[in-house]
């Protein structure tokens, strides 16, 4: 058998951090970098943010839509985010289609959201939590991003201690300053994590076949 027919397995990506710790942002660069990554659209009933587009950052839906489909078992994944006044969720068919096309799918959900993946897919989750270098930092990067009102700032820094809470329950830890070298660190664990033995699908004959051959060349 040759190693080109050994076919890596698709990772669920998923990265959360305190609101503003620059996720976003990252996930982007990753995408760009890397044809073989699908971002996973989340639906949410928060209002879109200015410059925010439908299909793209978010499926914008209603309340009533959002509760239709955690009815009809179309979410992966869903939480009430922040203070709880918005529904954040995963539509599951987009995720189960690119798994299967081969291809690594990112996640940009909350701890919650995290948990119930970790909990319906563990082998295939690699979970990634983003810090800001500084409290500070945090408040003024949610100013520069000038894209909430003063009162959602405040509230997203005061969820922001009750997030990092779950730090623990993360496999990696990025400390988000540096953009450039945060984007090489998230490449170097998507890089890592395909080279796991359960992640290479046909690694086993391969291996067989290797013996075989040293079997027969050198054993008799
Ligand atoms: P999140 O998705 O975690 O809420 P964003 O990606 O929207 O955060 O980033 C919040 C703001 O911080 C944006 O204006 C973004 O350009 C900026 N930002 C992200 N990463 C960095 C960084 N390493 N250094 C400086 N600014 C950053
Ligand atoms: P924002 O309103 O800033 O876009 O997102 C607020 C928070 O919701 C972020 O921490 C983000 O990771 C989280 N979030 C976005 N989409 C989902 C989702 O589909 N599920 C869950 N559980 N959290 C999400």
């Amino acid at each position: 058998m040759d190693k080109s027919e050994i076919k890596n397995r698709g990772i669920m990506l998923v990265i959360s951090s305190p609101s503003g710790a620059g996720k976003s942002t990252l996930t982007k660069l990753l995408m760009h970098q890397d044809d073989n990554i699908m971002l996973s659209i989340s639906a949410t009933t928060r209002p879109p943010r200015p410059g925010e587009v439908d299909g793209v950052d978010y499926f914008f839906i209603s309340l009533e839509e959002f509760r239709k489909k955690i009815d009809n078992g179309e979410m992966l994944e869903w939480a009430a985010v922040l203070n709880g006044s918005n529904l954040y969720g995963t539509p599951k068919t987009p995720v189960y289609e690119a798994l299967e096309a081969g291809k690594d799918v990112l996640f940009d959900i909350d701890w919650q959201g995290t948990q119930q993946l970790h909990a319906k897919a563990k082998d295939d989750v690699v979970k990634v939590f983003v810090l800001p270098p500084t409290a500070s930092a945090l408040e003024q990067r949610l100013h520069s991003r000038a894209q909430d009102s003063i009162e959602v700032i405040n509230a997203r820094m005061k969820s922001a201690s009750r997030e990092i809470e779950h730090w623990a329950e993360y496999d990696y830890i990025v400390i988000n300053d540096d953009l450039k070298e945060s984007e090489a660190k998230l490449k170097a664990i998507l890089y890592a994590e395909k080279q796991k033995r359960i992640r290479q699908q046909g690694m086993v004959e391969f291996v067989r076949d290797i013996q075989g051959e040293l079997r027969l060349k050198f054993e008799n």
